[in-house]
């Protein structure tokens, strides 16, 4: 009798205790703020192209070479509206591969990739998990979204804002907005020993009027 009324308290106190498990994949716990989920590809709102410009330095440290790319011209640098002279054109990551060391993030200069809350991508086949960049953009786009992501640094003028700068200090420093400078000496202010009120001719003339003037 006693053993039943133990096991009774025991079954009701579990029955009212906390769930700290889900019934994954119908459930999904709450991701933490610094959950690293697999890389992806960050988006530059600002010139409406990603962040990469092929530059392969995170394929060269990534440890399991599951990564690859090929950067191109930028044709929006030839038009003056992007200060990215290249540009990603192709890249993979093979996620079925990849170990989530975080490593890429670290090495790239150009906030170009971040470690994602992406998680959930088991697949049958074994190179089913090979993502291209459309995919990765899509992932980064997700990202900088549900984290409020932002760039580290600004990005640099595009040589279109290069010109429009340019333009503005020319404006800032041109001469008819300026005092007129000084003959003497070349700037604004007279020199320092230039006499106050300069005689309106030489001696001699200044001679000649007063004995004229005298009766
Ligand atoms: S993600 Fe960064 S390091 Fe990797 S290729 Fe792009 S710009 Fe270079
Ligand atoms: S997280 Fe690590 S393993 Fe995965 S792609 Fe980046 S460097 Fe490679």
């Amino acid at each position: 009798m006693l053993n039943s009324v133990k096991a009774l308290r025991v079954s009701l106190s579990t029955m009212m205790r906390r769930k700290v498990t889900a019934e994954y994949p119908k459930e999904h716990l709450p991701l933490q703020d610094r959950f690293m989920g697999f890389p992806a590809l960050t988006w530059d709102e600002a010139r409406d192209e990603p962040f990469c410009t092929g530059c392969m330095v995170c394929i060269r440290y990534c440890p399991t070479q599951c990564m690859s790319a090929q950067m191109t011209d930028n044709t929006k640098f030839a038009d003056g509206d992007s200060h990215r002279k290249k540009i990603v054109e192709t890249f993979e990551i093979n996620l079925g591969r990849c170990i989530l060391c975080g490593i890429c993030v670290d090495v790239c200069n150009f906030d170009a990739i971040e470690m994602s809350f992406e998680h959930e991508r088991s697949e049958r086949l074994r190179d089913a998990n090979r993502v291209d960049l459309p995919t990765l953009l899509d992932m980064g786009k997700a990202y900088q979204e549900e984290s409020g992501w932002k760039q580290s640094k600004p990005n640099a003028p595009s040589p279109k804002e290069k010109e429009v700068i340019a333009a503005a200090k020319a404006a800032e420093e041109a001469p008819e907005l300026k005092p007129e400078a000084h003959p003497a000496s070349g700037s604004p202010d007279p020199p320092e020993d230039a006499p106050e009120d300069a005689p309106e001719g030489t001696d001699a003339d200044n001679r000649a009027k007063k004995e004229g003037e005298t009766p």
